[in-house]
């Protein structure tokens, strides 16, 4: 079995490629490792993200620690002392000022993406930030940086002014504020490269089976659900687990497929439509291979065997856009410890999702 090409067979080219890295490897060793690549990355995220230039510039001010928060005055000695001027007790960090002070944890209690961030450690803003692009969409994102921004002028008017807005003020205009630019970026033609694919419903009487994980590579940590919805587009099940030892994102999906598979099967769907995000597992479990020689070959061979439990099955690709209540269930499911499932009675907030997430006929 050889593990540099994805069906797990030989070929000089991946030989030959795996040389070349190693290579590559040795000669950048003095000194430089790998490092100015990941750096890159992790600035190309900090431009790119869509939001208007003062909050991209702010953002970067934040992350660089160039920001006038009073611990950075005090190296500057400017001012003497640099206890924060709302709650007086610690020093006024830009992590403090815009994450854990209490005011702006009152305000983030208020995005269900919090949740992602408190169990995880992060000590300064750029890890925070870091952390919120691993797992927020593009929208939540520009809701993170608007809420980041809004908290900020909420400071400096208390500064200022000497008085301050309610939590609520604070985020419903960081919500206004990043929907009204999300339609304006919507609105020029040039950003817009595909269309989101909206889920559609399975045939009249059948049900449909979406699959899809979430995997976090730094961590090791992913998450699976499966939702099961008819013909209305009404979720019949719904399933979110976490999945702590999950080696990469492949094997995650490969994971994910088999879990929600059995889940669909004991809740009693027989008959079934199954969707996956995952291309190259629906390719591998339609290949009529004896047995495939893939580094989780005997997973998809798992799959293929369960596959027969069935009375009537259809496996097909969706891309990742077209399911956003699965992306958000699996989102969850990063969050939770052990299995959580809904079996007719669904959570108000997943309704919610569903309702955006059906086709619009015309
Ligand atoms: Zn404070």
């Amino acid at each position: 079995m050889w593990h540099y090409t994805t069906n797990g067979i030989y070929s000089v080219k991946s030989g030959y490629k795996l040389e070349m890295s190693k290579k590559k490897d040795c000669s950048g060793a003095v000194g430089s490792s790998s490092e100015p690549r990941v750096q890159n990355a992790f600035w190309r995220k900090v431009w790119s993200q869509e939001v208007p230039q003062k909050i991209l510039y702010f953002n970067w001010r934040a992350i660089k620690n160039y920001f006038p928060c009073r611990s950075n005055l005090l190296k500057r000695k400017i001012i003497s002392e640099d206890s924060c001027p709302i709650c007086n007790v610690n020093s006024e960090s830009v992590i403090h000022a815009l994450w854990s002070y209490p005011n702006a944890q009152k305000v983030w209690k208020k995005v269900l993406f919090r949740e992602v961030f408190t169990r995880l450690n992060f000590s300064n803003y750029g890890d925070l930030f870091e952390i919120a692009t691993m797992y927020l969409s593009k929208y939540e994102m520009r809701l993170f940086l608007y809420i980041c921004w809004s908290l900020w002028q909420n400071r400096n008017k208390a500064v200022i002014e000497g008085r301050s807005c309610a939590q609520d003020v604070i985020f419903n205009r960081a919500h206004h504020l990043a929907g009204e630019y999300g339609s304006l970026v919507k609105g020029e033609p040039n950003l817009i490269v595909e269309k989101p694919t909206k889920w559609s419903p399975p045939p009249v009487g059948k049900y449909k089976l979406n699959v899809n994980p979430a995997f976090i590579p730094e961590t090791g940590v992913g998450g699976i659900d499966a939702v099961v919805r008819n013909d209305k587009g009404e979720v019949m099940a719904a399933m979110a687990l976490p999945l702590a030892s999950a080696t990469s994102s492949k094997h995650a999906e490969i994971m994910a497929f088999l879990f929600e598979m059995k889940f669909a099967r004991d809740a009693g769907f027989s008959s079934i439509l199954i969707e996956s995000d995952s291309q190259w597992v629906v390719n591998d479990v339609k290949k009529d291979e004896e047995e495939s020689w893939a580094s989780d070959g005997h997973l998809i061979d798992d799959i293929k065997r369960s596959l027969q439990h069935f009375e009537d099955v259809i496996i097909s690709f969706s891309p990742r856009r077209g399911n956003q209540v699965a992306h958000f269930l699996a989102k969850h499911a990063l969050n939770c410890n052990t299995m959580v499932t809904w079996i007719e009675e669904v959570p108000f907030w997943l309704e919610s999702i569903v309702n955006d997430d059906m086709v619009v006929s015309s």
